[in-house]
């Protein structure tokens, strides 16, 4: 069988027996689909041999690149060990090794380590201990969970209540358990009229509003810190996360500051946090841990909140949680290797001249008639594609402009999945200078030519 029949078959059995996350499978199945048969460095390469720039870091996930030869080996060298073995009742030399080094790179404050599988499953996590927290100690009144609107946390049920993004959650709502919900910053849609500066006071308020009144009842506050990634990368206001630590130490609120996406130098810094000087209450960490790897994540807290699940067994106050494949020792040994990169490599040094090569380039799409907003925070990019730039009208989501640009860049030789009309940048952090001028040239073009039509 040649390169071609091959993928033929792959594709016919692809759309016999599965069904793709956040797919209309429909419309999948009508049309062509690129089979991923290996990676290189920053490129994907499909059955055919055609090669891609990762443009969105294999969603999200990648930090260095793929086939990077540290990650690599440090995954051979576990395998000839063992690939899994229990963390419950058991423990080993990879999770241990990694507890110990995240509680380093971890915001001050945050001293205990919990393992899981996805990102979803560590906001779980941090919902269930916070909860369980305010019960031991005895402030059984506070059980409200207050989240922000556009938030996104994952897609199981938990992770769902405190999101806020209608289009994917509104369905499974009499699933999902009550929640506060606060507007979230979105400065080009608010009608604020203020300037940015003002803006995050602003924001903080309308907080602090909800605090006040009905704090006592409230358990934790939820968010996504600097950038809220899924609804579209809406960027807060400077100074907005800061506020958001603040006010929850002052009502008493525990604070969960979901870094899935934005984790592992993606916004610049190891974690967001850290350019707000927040040290929250529980980290959540997935996607970038393993270096886009396996899978992997981890909810991070404070030996206070570790130490009301502490008493005799007979009091059943532990944590009853847990995974069968959490801390996987493969998934470990890959987030040692991909935390080695970071140290040995100067990842985050490196990324600081890319960054500003991102916002130079970033710059030029503001000429586009139909760039509404451009939202940037380090290697996390949203360009908001309107109808019209005066009256901000936005494009109906049916029309699929994103989608479009999507499948054009793709012929380009580019992978980006865009968000609705927000067209998502969202390098490996590895990129080098002359491949991020390439994603920017080609994402240019493919935004000018579809929106010229429409
Ligand atoms: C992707 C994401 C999640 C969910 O992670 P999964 O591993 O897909 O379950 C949670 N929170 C944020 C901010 C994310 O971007």
């Amino acid at each position: 069988m040649n390169a071609k029949q091959r993928t033929r078959q792959l594709e016919v059995w692809d759309k016999k027996y599965t069904w793709h996350p956040f797919t209309q499978m429909k419309e999948w199945c009508e049309g062509p689909i690129v089979v991923i048969e290996k990676g290189e460095g920053n490129y994907l390469v499909d059955t055919q041999g055609r090669r891609y720039l990762d443009g969105v870091s294999s969603l999200w996930c990648n930090v260095h690149g793929h086939r990077v030869k540290k990650i690599d080996s440090a995954i051979q060298s576990q395998l000839k060990k063992i690939a899994h073995s229990t963390f419950l009742g058991l423990s080993h030399e990879p999770a241990i090794l990694l507890s110990k080094k995240l509680v380093e790179i971890a915001p001050k404050g945050l001293t205990r380590v919990f393992y899981s599988d996805s990102g979803s499953a560590s906001v779980e996590v941090a919902l269930k201990m916070a909860y369980q927290y305010w019960q031991l100690k005895g402030q059984r009144s506070r059980k409200l969970f207050l989240k922000l609107n556009n938030a996104y946390h994952g897609d199981t049920l938990g992770s769902v209540s405190v999101g806020g993004i209608d289009l994917f959650h509104e369905v499974y709502g009499p699933l999902t358990f009550k929640t506060l919900k606060i507007d979230a910053p979105y400065y080009y849609r608010d009608k604020f009229k203020g300037s940015e500066g003002d803006y995050a006071e602003y924001c903080a308020a309308k907080v602090e509003r909800i605090l006040r009144k009905q704090g006592r009842k409230i358990c934790a506050l939820v968010v996504e810190p600097l950038i809220q990634g899924a609804a579209g990368m809406l960027r807060q206001p400077k100074g907005y996360l800061s506020r958001l630590g603040k006010l929850t130490k002052k009502y008493n609120v525990l604070l969960i500051v979901d870094e899935v996406a934005t984790g592992f130098g993606r916004t610049g810094t190891m974690f967001a946090c850290g350019q707000e000087s927040v040290s929250p209450d529980f980290l959540c960490i997935a996607k970038g841990v393993t270096g886009g790897y396996l899978p992997l994540s981890a909810t991070l807290t404070t030996e206070g909140v570790y130490d009301a699940f502490l008493g005799d067994y007979g009091e059943f106050k532990h944590f009853f949680h847990g995974h069968t494949y959490s801390a996987n020792p493969l998934a470990c040994a890959a987030a040692l290797a991909n935390l080695e990169i970071f140290e040995k490599e100067g990842t985050l040094e490196q990324l600081k001249p890319k960054i500003r090569i991102l916002t130079e380039e970033l710059e030029k799409f503001k000429r586009l008639p139909h760039v509404g907003d451009i939202r940037q925070a380090g290697f996390m990019v949203g360009i908001e594609l309107v109808k019209d730039t005066k009256t901000k009208t936005p494009y109906p989501l049916a029309q699929k402009v994103g989608a479009m640009v999507g499948l054009l860049a793709r012929k380009h030789g580019v992978i980006i999945r865009p968000l609705g009309n927000v067209v998502v940048l969202m390098p490996p952090l590895s990129i080098s200078e002359s491949e991020l001028y390439k994603l920017c040239r080609v994402v240019y073009r493919c935004i000018k030519q579809i929106t010229e039509l429409r």
